[in-house]
Order: structure tokens, then sequence, then C-alpha cells
């Protein structure tokens, strides 16, 4: 049961945005303590949410061929639990790293506006460095090997290039910078999609 206690719940906030990811046991504690409820996704697609008790009960009526078990009962796990007291987004800085430029820039080469591997594109400084161009959000692109090599030490323009468009920093909801690995439970869908849509874009 170990594997299953550690297994990811998505966690929404007050207002029903999904916030975060926390362990199955870390749902039981907050459902526990009546900060959290499931909410569970019936066949109607109707979004009922469960305390404590009457998971509990659920769970009795509605067994899964997995559930976790405690000392006196079977209880299903939680896949979604909505807290009760925390209303905003954290806010968190986009960090900026070489992984995250590749995703604002969509593995697309900055200059010639072609999908690449990872692997064949670099991170160019859009003013070189040696003219003072500094790394950031606003400076680093991703370029493949033909564009950087023709751009050389120059501005895009002395080499003929153009940018696809300008670099920003981008302003990700800290869900969406969530790395999934594997599979999305079905249930999360929905308010994951939510929260891809919501991102802000641009200022
Ligand atoms: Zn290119």
């Amino acid at each position: 049961m170990e594997a299953a206690l550690d297994r990811p719940v998505l966690v929404l906030n007050r207002l029903w945005q999904a916030v975060n990811t926390c362990s199955v046991r870390r749902a039981f504690t907050l459902l526990y303590q009546g900060q959290a409820q499931v909410v569970y996704n019936d066949q109607d697609n109707n979004f009922l949410t469960h305390d404590y008790e009457s998971w509990r009960d659920f769970s009795q009526l509605n067994p899964e061929p997995e559930m976790v078990k405690t000392i006196s009962i079977r209880i299903r796990i939680p896949r979604v639990i909505v807290l009760f007291f925390f209303d905003r987004l954290p806010k968190k800085e986009v960090k900026f790293t070489r992984h995250n430029v590749f995703e604002r820039d969509k593995n697309t080469c900055q200059y010639c506006g072609i999908v690449f591997d990872r692997s064949e594109l670099n991170l160019d400084h859009v003013i070189p460095r040696d003219k003072k161009g500094q790394t950031t959000w606003e400076n680093i692109v991703c370029s493949c090997i033909p564009c950087n090599t023709r751009k050389g030490n120059r501005l895009a323009h002395q080499g003929g290039m153009k940018l696809i468009r300008l670099p920003k920093k981008p302003k990700w909801r800290p869900f969406v910078n969530l790395t999934f690995n594997g599979n999305l439970h079905d249930s999360w869908k929905h308010f994951v999609d939510l929260a891809y849509w919501n991102v802000e874009l641009g200022d």
C-alpha cells in the first residue's frame, strides 16, 4: 500500500483552480482534519464533493479493486481534493533554465521557425555577449545550429536574419509549470485543461 499512499492527488483551491499536487497520504490528513474534501467525478460528469465520513461511506458502497486499508476500514483513493482555506494561486517565478527556454520557444528555432529536437538546438544571445548582451529571458532564444553559425557574433539583422518573435519572460501559472511524468488521471483532465486555458499570455 506504500506506493498507493505516495501517489499524486490533484489539489484545487477554494475557487476550484488546480494549484498543486500532494500525496494520497497528505490528502487523507487534510480530509481527516476537515481542511479539504474529495472531488469525485461521477459517470454523468458531475463533480461531487465528499468529506472524510461521506467518502468513507461512499467507499463502502462503491468499492474499487484498489483501496487504502486502515485497521478497520478500506477506503477509496482520492484523485482530486478541494481545499477550504486556500483561495489564491501561489506566485512562483518561472525559473530561468535551459529547459524553460526550450519550453517557452516550443523547441522552435527563433530565426528560421523550424521545430528541432532539443539536442539540435542551441541557446543564442540575441545581442551577443561581447556586445554587452546579457543572459536573460529577454536576450536568450532557441536557435538551430545552422542559424546560430550563420548569425555568429553579429546582430540578427546583420546576418540578414530576423527573430520570429521577441523573447520575453513567460508568465506561467505555477500549475502549468508542473511537469507530469506519465499519464494524467482522467479525473484531473478537466482541471488541468482549465488551468492551461487560464494562463496569462503576454502583458
Ligand atoms: Zn534556425
